[in-house]
C-alpha cells in the first residue's frame, strides 16, 4: 500500500480540449483509458469495466461517438472489455465505422473479432475495421497524429524462468502541438525512453512485482526515471 498516491484512479490530464482520463490501470485486473479532443473520441486498452466506467462518467452519447480503439497488447487486463463494448455499440445502434488498432500478431483481438462477427455480424448497425499495426509509421485520426512504437513486453512461458516477447506497442498521440505518450506494458526499453522524452504527458507503467525477477515490467525507479524526462507524467499499473 506504500505507493497508494501513485495509483488513485481516475487520473485526468487536460490541455485545452486535449483530454485523457485513465479510469483504471491495475496489473492482472484491468486498464481503461478515454482520450478526447473536440473532434476525436478514442478508447485505449479497454479492459474489464470500461463500459461501466464510461457509462457512469460520460454516458451513451459519448460512447457512441467512439471512432477508434487502440490496443497495446492482448493481455486480458487490457482487452477484457472489448466484447461488451462492441455489443453495447450494436445494441445502441451505433452508425458509421469503428477502427480497432492492434499490434501485428495479437491473436486475442482477431479471435474476439471473429467470434463477435459470428454471433452478431448479421444485425450489426456499424462497421468494424480491424487495423493491424505492422510498423511504426504515424497516421492521422480525427485531427490527432498517432505514432505507434514497439515496446518490450514479455510473458512467462510454460517452462519456468523463460520469458517470451509478445506483440506489444506504445502510442504517442499528438494534437494541437501537445503530445501524450503511453507506453502500455513494457520492460525498460529505448523506444519508450525516446518517445516519452519531452512529451507533455508520459503515462508509464511501474508494474514490477518484487518477487518476480524476470524482466516483465518496470520498477517505480525505472518508470520515474523515464517519466521525469517528460513535462508531466503518471505512473500506472502499480500492483495493489
Ligand atoms: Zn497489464
Ligand atoms: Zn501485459
Amino acid at each position: 500500500m506504500k505507493n497508494k498516491s501513485l495509483h488513485k484512479y481516475p487520473l485526468v490530464w487536460k490541455k485545452d480540449d486535449f483530454f485523457i482520463k485513465i479510469y483504471s490501470s491495475i496489473p492482472n485486473i484491468s486498464t481503461g483509458i478515454l482520450l478526447t479532443t473536440e473532434k476525436a473520441t478514442f478508447i485505449i486498452d479497454p479492459g474489464d469495466g470500461i463500459l461501466r466506467d464510461l457509462s457512469k462518467d460520460v454516458g451513451a452519447i459519448t460512447i457512441l461517438k467512439v471512432s477508434d480503439i487502440f490496443i497495446t497488447h492482448g493481455h486480458h487486463d487490457h482487452i477484457g472489455g472489448v466484447w461488451s463494448l462492441l455489443t453495447y455499440l450494436s445494441v445502441m445502434q451505433k452508425k458509421g465505422e469503428l477502427n480497432i488498432y492492434y499490434p501485428k500478431g495479437c491473436m486475442e483481438i482477431e479471435s474476439i473479432y471473429k467470434a463477435f462477427i459470428k454471433v452478431y455480424g448479421k444485425e450489426l448497425s456499424y462497421k468494424i475495421n480491424l487495423k493491424e499495426i505492422k510498423n511504426e509509421k504515424s497516421f492521422q485520426r480525427n485531427s490527432v497524429t498517432v505514432r505507434p512504437f514497439e515496446v518490450n513486453h514479455r510473458e512467462v512461458s510454460q517452462e519456468k524462468n523463460i520469458s517470451i516477447k509478445i506483440p506489444s506497442l506504445g502510442f504517442k498521440f499528438v494534437y494541437d502541438g501537445k503530445s501524450i505518450c503511453y507506453g502500455g506494458d513494457t520492460a525498460y526499453c529505448d523506444s519508450l525512453v525516446k518517445h516519452a522524452k519531452n512529451s507533455d504527458l508520459a503515462i508509464i507503467e511501474a508494474g514490477a512485482d518484487k518477487e518476480n525477477k524476470l524482466d516483465l515490467h518496470m520498477t517505480i525507479e525505472q518508470a520515474s526515471q523515464i517519466g521525469k524526462t517528460a513535462k508531466e507524467y503518471f505512473l500506472v499499473h502499480v500492483p495493489e
